[in-house]
C-alpha cells in the first residue's frame, strides 16, 4: 500500500495518470474493471434454501411436526400428509414473504444511497458513491460525506470530522502540504481524507487513492450486515405479547388435554387435539403481517416523495405531535428573485441599478464575485439565494463567469449557517478587497464606513437607522435581505474569521421567495390533526414572521423569537413558554437540539427537518429526523430517518397521515387475527367443558389458521387512508397497542363468532358427530372470512365503502373457494375429515356465519350515529375546522 500523504499532489495525479480535469471515460472503465465498485463487502445474503430451511426453526412448525408424528402413531395417514403439506406450504409462504420484504427494503436503500461529485472529462458530475474509482477527482464541499480515501490536491479551508475513524470528535483542518514522515497516524495525515468522514467546512479537490475494502474504513469494518434491520418497537412489543400469549395458550391446551383424558378420549387423540388447538390459537402470523404492512406502506410513501430509511420511523410518524420545519425551500418555493435594493442611500428596484454609479457597480460586482453559483440556459447550479444574484446580473447582460475570470478569487471563507456570512478576496480596482455578503444584522454590527457616490465616509448613527428601517420595511413584506460590504487588505493572504470586521457598507439586496402554494393547506391540516407546526429558520425574525403569518403558522397569541433570545432563556423559562412559540428565527443548528429536547421532555413526539451539515445532531435527537432530498447535504441525509425527495412541508403532513394509516391497518389486522383465534379457543373450551364430542378435527384448525387467515389480514393491511384520518388526535406513544379496550373488543368479537359456531355445532350434532364438527368448522371458517370486512376499520362497512378495498374481496373469494373445495371435492373431503352436508345444513352454515358480521356492523352503525366511534369528529375537531377556515 502506497503512502500518498508523503507524495505531492502532482506526484499522486501522475501515479494515476490523471489531471484535475478528471478521468476519461476509458480510464474510468478500466479502473472500474481493475478495482471494482466502491462498496464494503456485505455479509453474504442468505440463499433461498437457507431462508426456506430457517422457516422450520419456528415454534409453530415444531408443534406441527409433533402433530404429524402423533397422527402417524394413531394411524391417521391422511392427517399426517395434510400436516406435512401445510408445513411445506407455510415454509414456502414464509420464504416468499422474506424475499418480498427484503426486496422492498433494498429498493428503499438504493433510493437513499449517498451521491458524490466528481470531475470526469473536465465536467462536474453527480454520481452514486459506489461508482467512484481510484483516480477519480472528487469535489468535496461542506455537508458532503467522504465516500472514499483520497489525497487533497486543492484546498479551501477544508475541515473534516473523522470521528468514525479516529474517535476524535473535533473537526480537523486539512492541508495540501506533503508530509515528510514515513509512518504517521491516520489523524495526522492532514493532506488525506478518508471514507466515512464528514466535511464540516470549506471545499477541496481530492484525487481518490483507495475505494471499497481498500479504504481505511474497509480495513477496520467488520463485515456489514446491511440487510437485517432491527425490529421496530411495535414488532418487539408484539413479539413479547405473542410469547406471553403462547404461554397462556399452552396452559389452556394442557387444560383441554386433561379434560379429554378425563373423558376417556384416547391419549394420542387428546394430545393431537391439544396440539392442533395450540396451532390454531398461537398468532404466529402477527409479526410477519406487521412486516408486510410496513413494507407495503413504505413503498407507497416513497412514491409520495417520502423515503423511509428506518422502518421504525413509520410508527413514529403516526404519533408525531410537533413538526419543526425549516422555512426556506420547505415551506417556501426556494425560487428567489431579487426585488428592491438599497444602495447609495436610496431604495430602488433591483433591475434599475445604474452601473455608472460606483456604489451600485460595487454592489452588483460583489454580488457576482462573492458567489459560487451559475445560471446558464435556464440551468441553475448552486444556492438559490446566490442564483438570484447571478440572474440579476444577467438583466444587465453581464456574464458571471467572465467577471469572475477578470477578478480571480484569491482566498475565501465559505458561507455557513452558524456565521451567516460569506467572504471572498479579489484583486479589484487596483486594490485587494474582501467582499462579504450575509445576514443583515450580523454584518451591520461589523460596519465602520459607508460607500456613497460622494466617496467613503465613517458611518453615522443616521445612516445606520436608515439601513435598519429599510431592512424592517423589506422584511415585513416577507423579503429576505442580504447585506453587502467590503474591506481593503494590504496584500493577498489566507482569510481568517478575524478578517470579517471593520467593513465598508455597500448596500442591501432583498429577494422574494414565495411560500409554496400547498404550505398553507398543509399547515391547516397539521392543526386539524392536533399537530403543532413550528418554523425554525436561519432567516431574519421579521421576514420569518411575515411568511409564517401568511401560511398560518404564526397565529394570534403565538410568539416569534430569535436565537439570541433563546440563549438568554433558562431551561425552566423555555419549558414554560415553548407552547406559545411558533417561529424561531436566526437560529443556529445547536438551538434546534434544545428545542427538540424541550418538547420531548413534555412528552411530545417531534419531527424535525434539516439540510445542513450541522443539523445532523438535531436530526438524530428528534424522534423523526427528516432530511431534504434535493437541497440537503449528504450528512443530513445520513442522520435522518426520512428523506423528502421533493423538500416539501406538505409531504411531511402526507407522511404523517400515511404513518397513522399504516398503524391503524396493523392494529386492525391484529384485531382480525386475535379475535378469530379467540373464537376458535372459546368454541373448543365450550365443547371440552360441556363434555361434548370434539368440535373440530385437528386438520380443521390447521386449515383455518394456515390457509384462510393470512389473506384477509394482509388485505386489511392495505386499506387506504380515511379522508378524515387527520381529524384524529396524535396517538399516545406510551399507550400500548394492546390496550384494555382493544383486548375487550377482540374478546367480544371473538365471543360473538364463537356463539354462532357453537349453535352450528349443536344443530349438526342432532344428525351425528361428524356433521356437527363439519358444520362448526365451516361456520367458524366462513364467519372469520366475513369478519375480515368488519376489521377494515372502526366504522361501519357503509361508511368505509363496501367496494373500496378490492383485496379484501379477493381474500374473501379465495377463502370461500378453498372452503367449498374442501366441502365438495371428494378427495379433499376425506383429507380434511368433513362429512357430506345437505342443502339445509349448507344454508345454515352461511346464515350462521353471516349473523356475527350483521351484529358487529349494527354495533358500528350505532356507534357512528351516536358519535361514540373514535374515528368520527369530536367537538374539539370542529373548533379547529373553524380555525382552518379563518386561515383560508
Ligand atoms: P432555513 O433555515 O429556513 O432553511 P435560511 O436559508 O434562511 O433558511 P440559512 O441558510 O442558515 O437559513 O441562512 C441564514 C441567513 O444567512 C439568511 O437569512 C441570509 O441572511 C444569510 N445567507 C443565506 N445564504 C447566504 C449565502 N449564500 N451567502 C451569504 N449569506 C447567506
Amino acid at each position: 500500500m502506497q503512502n500518498y500523504f508523503s507524495k505531492s499532489a502532482e506526484e499522486t495525479l501522475n501515479d494515476f495518470k490523471v489531471t484535475k480535469e478528471g478521468l476519461s471515460d476509458n480510464q474510468f472503465k478500466s479502473n472500474l474493471e481493475t478495482y471494482g465498485h466502491n462498496e464494503l463487502s456485505e455479509k453474504k445474503k442468505a440463499t433461498v434454501l437457507q431462508v426456506f430451511l430457517s422457516q422450520f426453526k419456528d415454534l409453530l412448525v415444531c408443534i406441527l411436526i409433533v402433530a404429524a408424528i402423533i397422527s402417524m402413531a394413531t394411524g391417521n395417514v391422511e392427517s399426517t400428509l395434510v400436516i406435512f403439506a401445510v408445513i411445506i406450504l407455510n415454509a414456502i409462504l414464509g420464504t416468499v414473504q422474506h424475499f418480498k420484504a427484503e426486496q422492498s427494503l433494498d429498493s428503499l436503500k438504493a433510493l437513499s444511497s449517498p451521491t458524490t461529485k466528481v470531475f470526469r472529462n473536465g465536467i462536474k458530475l453527480e454520481v452514486n458513491s459506489k461508482d467512484v474509482v481510484p483516480g477519480d477527482i472528487l469535489v468535496l464541499e461542506s455537508g458532503d460525506l467522504v465516500v472514499a480515501d483520497g489525497r487533497i490536491i486543492e484546498n479551501y479551508s477544508l475541515q473534516v470530522n473523522e470521528s468514525s475513524l479516529t474517535g476524535e470528535s473535533e473537526s480537523v483542518n486539512k492541508t495540501i502540504e506533503t508530509i515528510k514522515e514515513e509512518e504517521i497516524a491516520l489523524g495526522d495525515q492532514k493532506n488525506m481524507v478518508f471514507s466515512g468522514s464528514l466535511v464540516t467546512y470549506g471545499r477541496a479537490l481530492v484525487i481518490i487513492t483507495g475505494t471499497g475494502m481498500s479504504t481505511e474504513l474497509g480495513k477496520i469494518a467488520t463485515l456489514m450486515d446491511q440487510t437485517q434491520e432491527k425490529k421496530t418497537p411495535l414488532q418487539a412489543n408484539l413479539d413479547d405479547f405473542s410469547k406471553k400469549l403462547a404461554m397462556a395458550i399452552l396452559a389452556i391446551c394442557i387444560l383441554v388435554f386433561i379434560l379429554s383424558i378425563y373423558r376417556e378420549v384416547p391419549i394420542l387423540d387428546s394430545l393431537m387435539f391439544a396440539v392442533a388447538l395450540a396451532v390454531a390459537a398461537i398468532p404466529e402470523a402477527l409479526s410477519s403481517i406487521v412486516t408486510i404492512v410496513l413494507a407495503v406502506g413504505t413503498q407507497k410513501m416513497a412514491k409520495e416523495h417520502a423515503i423511509i430509511k428506518k422502518l421504525k420511523a413509520v410508527e413514529g410518524l403516526g404519533s408525531v405531535s410537533i413538526i419543526c420545519s425549516d422555512k426556506t425551500g420547505t415551506l417556501t418555493q426556494n425560487k428567489m428573485t431579487v426585488n428592491k435594493v438599497y444602495v447609495d442611500n436610496k431604495l430602488i428596484d433591483g433591475t434599475t441599478l445604474n452601473l455608472e454609479n460606483s456604489v451600485e457597480n460595487y454592489l452588483l460586482k460583489s454580488a457576482i464575485l462573492c458567489n459560487d453559483s451559475t445560471s446558464k440556459d435556464g440551468k441553475e447550479i448552486g444556492d438559490p439565494t446566490e442564483v438570484a444574484l447571478v440572474n440579476l446580473s444577467h438583466k444587465f447582460t453581464i456574464d458571471e463567469l467572465s467577471v469572475r475570470n477578470d477578478f480571480k478569487r484569491l482566498a475565501e471563507l465559505p458561507f455557513d449557517s452558524d456565521r451567516k456570512l460569506m467572504s471572498t478576496l479579489h484583486h479589484f480596482d487596483d486594490k485587494y478587497l474582501i467582499f462579504t455578503k450575509g445576514a443583515f444584522d450580523v454584518l451591520l454590527d461589523r460596519i465602520k464606513f459607508i460607500k456613497t457616490s460622494e466617496g467613503v465616509r465613517k458611518i453615522s448613527y443616521e445612516d445606520k437607522q436608515n439601513i435598519i428601517n429599510t431592512n424592517k420595511q423589506l422584511s415585513q413584506n416577507g423579503l429576505r435581505v442580504l447585506a453587502f460590504a467590503y474591506k481593503e487588505v494590504a496584500e493577498p493572504t489566507e482569510l481568517t474569521l478575524e478578517d470579517e470586521h471593520n467593513y465598508t457598507f455597500i448596500g442591501l439586496i432583498s429577494m422574494i421567495d414565495p411560500p409554496r402554494e400547498e404550505s398553507a393547506i398543509a399547515v391547516a391540516d397539521c392543526i386539524t390533526a392536533g399537530i403543532k407546526p413550528i418554523m425554525i429558520t436561519g432567516d431574519h425574525k421579521i421576514t420569518a414572521s411575515a411568511i409564517a403569518k401568511q401560511i398560518g403558522i404564526l397565529r394570534d397569541g403565538d410568539r416569534a423569537i430569535e436565537g439570541l433570545e433563546l440563549d438568554k432563556m433558562s431551561d425552566e423559562e423555555l419549558n414554560a413558554n415553548i407552547e406559545f412559540i411558533s417561529v424561531y428565527a436566526r437560529v443556529s443548528p445547536e438551538h434546534k437540539i434544545r428545542i427538540v429536547r424541550t418538547w420531548q421532555e413534555k412528552g411530545q413526539v417531534v419531527a424535525m427537518t434539516g439540510d445542513g451539515v450541522n443539523d445532523a445532531p438535531a436530526l438524530k435527537q428528534a424522534d423523526i429526523g427528516i432530511a431534504m432530498g434535493i437541497t440537503g447535504t449528504e450528512v443530513s441525509k445520513d442522520a435522518a430517518s426520512v428523506i423528502l425527495t421533493d423538500d416539501n412541508f406538505a409531504t411531511i403532513v402526507k407522511a404523517v397521515a400515511n404513518g397513522r394509516n399504516i398503524y391503524n391497518n396493523i392494529k386492525n389486522a391484529i384485531k382480525f387475527l386475535l379475535s378469530g383465534n379467540a373464537s376458535g379457543i372459546i368454541s373448543v373450551l365450550y365443547a371440552s367443558l360441556m363434555a361434548l364430542p370434539m368440535i373440530f378435527a385437528p386438520v380443521h384448525l390447521l386449515f383455518i389458521n394456515l390457509l384462510t387467515d393470512s389473506l384477509p389480514a394482509i388485505a386489511i393491511g392495505t386499506e387506504r387512508s380515511r379522508k378524515d384520518l387527520l381529524k384524529d388526535k396524535p396517538r399516545n406513544t406510551n399507550a400500548s397497542i394492546l390496550s384494555k379496550d382493544f383486548i375487550l373488543e377482540i374478546a367480544v368479537e371473538g365471543f360473538i363468532i364463537a356463539i354462532f359456531t357453537i349453535i352450528a355445532f349443536t344443530i349438526g350434532l342432532k344428525y351425528d358427530n361428524a356433521i356437527g364438527s363439519t358444520m362448526a368448522f365451516s361456520t367458524l371458517c366462513l364467519a372469520r372470512l366475513f369478519h375480515g370486512f368488519n376489521c377494515r376499520g372502526n366504522r361501519s362497512i357503509f361508511k368505509l365503502g363496501l367496494f373500496t378495498n378490492r383485496y379484501s374481496w379477493m381474500a374473501f373469494g379465495t377463502g370461500v373457494l378453498f372452503l367449498n373445495l374442501v366441502l365438495f371435492v371428494p378427495f379433499l373431503k376425506k383429507l380434511f375429515e368433513v362429512a357430506t352436508l345437505n342443502s339445509y345444513q349448507i344454508g345454515m352454515i352461511y346464515l350462521l356465519a353471516f349473523i356475527p358480521t350483521v351484529i358487529i356492523q349494527i354495533i358500528k352503525i350505532i356507534q357512528d350515529l351516536i358519535g361514540g366511534n373514535k374515528e368520527t369528529s369530536s367537538p374539539q375537531d370542529i373548533k379547529i375546522e373553524e380555525d382552518k377556515r379563518n386561515i383560508a
